[in-house]
C-alpha cells in the first residue's frame, strides 16, 4: 500500500518560496490505480517526482508498504528505486544506441536484485514485449519505432523488475489519439494485471477516465473527482 500523508512541497525561488503542494494525502493499495489530473503548473510532476523518491517533500509522510524510503540511506534508496518503482515518462527515455529488448533489461543491470540469471531477465523481457504488442520489434532501435511503440518498451521497461509501484508522468502527452488508445489500455489493465499500484498524471480526460479513482490537484490540494470531463463544460 501506497500512503502519503500531509506532504507539503516549497520551492525557495527569489521571490521568496514558493508552495506547490499543501497538505496532499492519497492511499492506494496495491492493485489499484489512482489518476491525478490538473492544468499546467499545478504541482502533478513534484507530486510524482516525490513519490518517486527523485524529490524529498518539505514536510509529511511516505510509506510504501510501510517501507520509509525517505529514511534510507543513498545505497538503500537506489536499490528500492530500482527494485520497486517503475517510471513512464512523457518522453520515453530510451538508449538509441540499444535494442528495443537491450532497453527493457537496462534495470537489471544495476546489480540491485536477487541474482536474478540473465536469461530469465531475457525470458521475462521477451514475455512484456510480447504483451505490449511488441514480439516482432525486439532487435529494432528506438529510432525505427512510433512514439506509441516506443512508450510500450518503456511500459515494458517499466515493469521489468516487477516494481511495486509505477509512476506515469503525462504517458500519452506526445502521443496520437488512436496511439494513445492503445498505450492507455495497457495502462488501465497493469494494476490488476502485475499487482502494482499505479499511479498516472495527465491532462487527458480520455486517459483520465479510464481510471475509477481520480483527483484533481488544485491550490496545491488532492480533491476527488468524480469524473474528468470538465464540471462547467468548459
Ligand atoms: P505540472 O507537472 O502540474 O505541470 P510541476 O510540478 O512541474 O507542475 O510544477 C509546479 C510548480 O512548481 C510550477 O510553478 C513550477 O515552476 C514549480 N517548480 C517545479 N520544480 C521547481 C524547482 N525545482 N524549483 C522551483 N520551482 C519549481
Ligand atoms: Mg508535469
Amino acid at each position: 500500500m501506497l500512503v502519503a500523508e500531509r506532504i507539503c512541497k516549497s520551492f525557495p525561488t527569489r521571490a521568496g518560496d514558493l508552495t506547490v503542494l499543501r497538505d496532499v494525502t492519497l492511499r492506494t493499495d496495491t492493485g489499484q490505480a489512482a489518476v491525478i489530473v490538473g492544468p499546467s503548473g499545478s504541482g502533478k510532476s513534484t507530486l510524482l517526482n516525490i513519490l518517486g523518491t527523485l524529490e524529498p517533500p518539505t514536510a509529511g509522510h511516505y510509506t510504501l508498504d510501510d517501507q520509509h524510503p525517505f529514511k534510507f540511506s543513498p545505497h538503500e534508496l537506489a536499490r528500492f528505486r530500482n527494485q520497486q518503482l517503475g517510471f513512464v515518462f512523457q518522453d520515453h527515455h530510451l538508449l538509441p544506441q540499444c535494442s528495443v529488448l537491450e532497453n527493457v533489461l537496462v534495470p537489471t543491470l544495476a546489480g540491485h536484485g536477487p541474482q536474478a540469471a540473465a536469461h530469465d531477465c531475457e525470458k521475462r523481457a521477451r514475455e512484456l514485449l510480447q504483451r505490449v504488442g511488441l514480439a516482432e520489434r525486439i532487435d529494432h532501435r528506438p529510432a525505427e519505432l512510433s512514439g506509441g511503440e516506443r512508450q510500450r518498451v518503456s511500459l515494458a521497461r517499466a515493469l521489468i523488475n516487477q516494481p511495486r509501484l509505477v509512476l506515469a508522468d503525462e504517458p500519452t502527452g506526445n502521443l496520437d489519439q488512436h496511439t494513445a488508445e492503445r498505450v492507455g489500455g495497457l495502462l488501465a489493465e497493469l494494476p490488476r494485471e502485475h499487482g502494482v499500484i499505479l499511479i498516472v498524471v495527465t491532462h487527458s480526460i480520455a486517459l483520465a477516465d479510464r481510471f475509477e479513482t481520480r483527483y484533481e490537484l488544485s491550490d496545491g490540494q488532492l480533491v476527488p473527482r468524480t469524473s474528468a470531463a470538465p464540471a462547467s463544460g468548459a
